[in-house]
Order: C-alpha cells, then sequence, then structure tokens
C-alpha cells in the first residue's frame, strides 16, 4: 500500500535531503510514478502497537524501518508510555548514532535515520496527577506508568515541556497569538542559518554537530560554564546531557541570531530539562 503523505508545516527539504529521503521510500516501495522526487519533510507516526522490526527496520532483505522514514523529519510518538518498553529501549541507538545497521546471514544493511524525535504523554493513566484537577491513580500506578519511560531514554529527549489543559478564557480570549506560518518563518531562517555554517561540514543542524565541531562552533564564557555545571550537580544530569543542552542553548542563540551563545540561552536550555526531578522519583 502506497504511503500517504500529508504536505506538513514543517519546513522543505533541500535538494541532498529530498534525494536522501527519496533513496529510503524508493526502497521501502512507497514510491510512485507521479511522486519521482520527496521534497516534503517526513512526518512519521507510528501506532504504540508497532514491532520492533517496523520500527528500526528488518525483513529477511532488510528494509527500513519507522526511524528510517523518518530520515530528515519528524518521528511522532504519542502516548508514550503505551509503548512497549522493549520497543522504546531499541530507539536509543539510532537516536545516538543517526543510522541503523541491520544485519542478516547474507547481508548487512545500513540505513540512514537523522530523525526528529517528539513524543508525547501523560504524567499518569488518568491524565490529572500534577495539574490543578484530581488524579484518581494511586502512587504504585503512577509509578509503573512512569516508569515504562526508562531514564537513559528520558536523557536522550532535550526539550521537555509540561503543557497544562487550556482554560476556557484563554482559548476564548482575543489575544493576538502568533501564528504556525510565523513560527514556521522563524524555523527556516534558523535552519538557513545553520546549513550557512555547517555546509562544508555536510551537515545541516546543530544537532548533528560532532563533539570536535562542538568545541568550534558552541563555546560558552566562564559564567556560562558555572551555570551549567551547579545546574549539573543539582538535575544530575549525564554526561550525554551535556552536549545535548549545548546544542539546543545554540539553537536558541541562532533563533535570536546571536553569534555567540549568552548566559540566557543557556539557562532556557537548562530549564527544558529536569521534568524527571518532578515525576521520576
Ligand atoms: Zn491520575
Amino acid at each position: 500500500m502506497l504511503a500517504k503523505r500529508i504536505p506538513t508545516i514543517l519546513p522543505k527539504l533541500n535538494f541532498e535531503e529530498a534525494l536522501e529521503v527519496t533513496k529510503i521510500h524508493s526502497i521501502e516501495g512507497s514510491l510512485n510514478e507521479s511522486m519521482p522526487l520527496i521534497v516534503e519533510r517526513p512526518f512519521r507516526s507510528p501506532h504504540h502497537t508497532i514491532s520492533k522490526s517496523s520500527l528500526i527496520g528488518g525483513g529477511k532483505i532488510p528494509k527500513p524501518g519507522e526511524v528510517s522514514l523518518a530520515h530528515n523529519g519528524v518521528l511522532f510518538l504519542d502516548e508514550l508510555p503505551e509503548f512497549n518498553k522493549e520497543v522504546l529501549e531499541v530507539l536509543r541507538g539510532p537516536i545516538e548514532d543517526r543510522k541503523v545497521t541491520l544485519s542478516r546471514v547474507l547481508t548487512t544493511i545500513t540505513y540512514p535515520c537523522n530523525f526528529m524525535l517528539v513524543a508525547s504523554m501523560n504524567p499518569c493513566m488518568c491524565g490529572y496527577y500534577g495539574s490543578d484537577k484530581e488524579c484518581k491513580c494511586t502512587k504504585e500506578s503512577i509509578r509503573r506508568y512512569i516508569n515504562k519511560i526508562s531514564g537513559p531514554m528520558l536523557d536522550r529527549i532535550d526539550v521537555q515541556v509540561e503543557v497544562n489543559s487550556v482554560k476556557y478564557e484563554k482559548l476564548n480570549s482575543n489575544k493576538v497569538e502568533e501564528t504556525s506560518e510565523e513560527i514556521r518563518k522563524r524555523v527556516k531562517e534558523t535552519r538557513q542559518i545553520q546549513q550557512e555554517r555547517y555546509k562544508k561540514y555536510k551537515i545541516f543542524s546543530n544537532a548533528e554537530l560532532t563533539p570536535k565541531l562542538m568545541e568550534k562552533y558552541c563555546k560558552i564564557d566562564e559564567e556560562s560554564k558555572k551555570l551549567l555545571e551547579n545546574a549539573f550537580d543539582k538535575l544530575g544530569l549525564s554526561a550525554r546531557a551535556y552536549g545535548r543542552i549545548l546544542k539546543v542553548a545554540r539553537t536558541i542563540a541562532d533563533m535570536e541570531k546571536s553569534e555567540n551563545i549568552q548566559k540566557n540561552h543557556i539557562l532556557e536550555a537548562i530549564s527544558y530539562r529536569g521534568l524527571d526531578k518532578k515525576y521520576w522519583v
């Protein structure tokens, strides 16, 4: 069956990205003549019953899985704790390596999988734990639900945001908010800055920075370093989180068109961490 592609509001693929995406989708068999080149950034949203092999790829002659079909795009996992814990754990490697190697007796194939992971979840089964409404769950059931997401998995999620339910008055207010189109323009400009900066390295975004490139492009001053060290002690963050926070801070700086990462960019990046200290206890 041909995969349906819904035009998204995501920034369009550049030519090199479009070629990579088209190749993968061609191997998977979801291209047709009317779609010679995929120009829309992929948005994949697999169901929570997905198997390991459908997620990372598999079969006798290994075909790409959802992580590779989401290459250069978004992999959206709705209701994260509903996924099988073992299935979620196999995501750790691909998130880190941005590629997945599938070995069979006769062949070994490596597919790229440079995707942005977006996930949503409730804090408990009823959805009200930590909100201003009454949660009816037991402590034990909350712990079981939350712990379906392991610490190492959470560690790989750079931006963790808590969203409360929207009050009726707010939905009904006349206050003008930023539109999706305006946000898209801002994201596009930020990506252009990054593409331009990294063109000689053949990477497109801050997320792809290697430790060596980070030394060059994610320099911070002594005051910011102290700030980061303090946050590490307080939040008990891992060494992996250090690099991830710096990359997020680099992106915040780019959004403000700031050449250097400033203290406030570091502070904002740190503020997107630490949800585990509230719920994962
Ligand atoms: Zn609850």
